[in-house]
């Protein structure tokens, strides 16, 4: 814990000083963000780390394996939606970006059925991306594609499609107002893909 607060006081003493006004700037008017990035938990993909944002550029959410729930009115908790509703609707972003990576535990967990995992939490969420799953796991046997990484790429497209069943998304998206991304980091290369004509290619 001792070097999250060395790291807060370094923040400080450089970082904060240095945006000082920009803080200020962000408390007088508050922030507008033009994009919004829903990315994994994972500590190896911090997206303000990947992409060098300021402060007040990027509207983050993250959770297990970057997903992106069906539109549902149901009454449980829905973090992520919330999150979207604030971002699209309040804040009006301009773009969202789905930022799936290589290496992923919770895809790794839903090819392998969870195995050696508590499953309280997790199982349910990754059900979300059963269709990627079941995708990845066709592929592999017909054409010898690396599963994982066909697993990764096809959950980001599942998420891309939940977003357009949000209506106040799918409509923004019609108008124009809003545009929907697709991005895959991979660790192992230091690569950054973007969704393109349903493949990923390098930005
Ligand atoms: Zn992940």
């Amino acid at each position: 814990m001792l070097s999250l607060i060395e790291g807060y006081r370094r923040f400080r003493e450089t970082a904060y000083r240095e945006h000082r006004a920009l803080y200020e700037a962000l408390v007088a008017r508050g922030q507008s963000p033009r994009a919004m990035v829903i990315g994994c938990s994972d500590s190896r993909v911090d997206p303000a780390i990947l992409f060098g944002t300021e402060p007040g550029e990027i509207f983050v959410v993250r959770n297990v394996a970057n997903l992106v729930p069906p539109f549902a009115q149901s009454g449980n908790y829905h973090g992520t939606s919330a999150a979207l509703e604030f971002a699209v609707r309040s804040l009006e972003v301009e773009h969202v970006i789905v930022l799936g990576h290589a290496r992923c535990g919770g895809i790794a967990a839903l090819l392998n059925n969870f195995a050696g995992l508590g499953s309280d939490f997790i199982r349910p969420w990754m059900q979300i991306a059963a269709p990627a799953r079941e995708k990845a796991v066709d592929q592999s046997r017909k054409a010898g594609a690396d599963a994982q990484r066909c697993c990764e790429h096809e959950a980001i497209k599942v998420s891309l499609g939940n977003l357009q069943s949000f209506p106040w998304i799918a409509e923004r998206v019609r108008a124009g107002k809003l545009q929907l991304h697709g991005w895959y980091f991979d660790l192992e290369t230091g690569e950054l893909l973007q969704l393109r004509d349903e493949h990923f290619q390098p930005v």
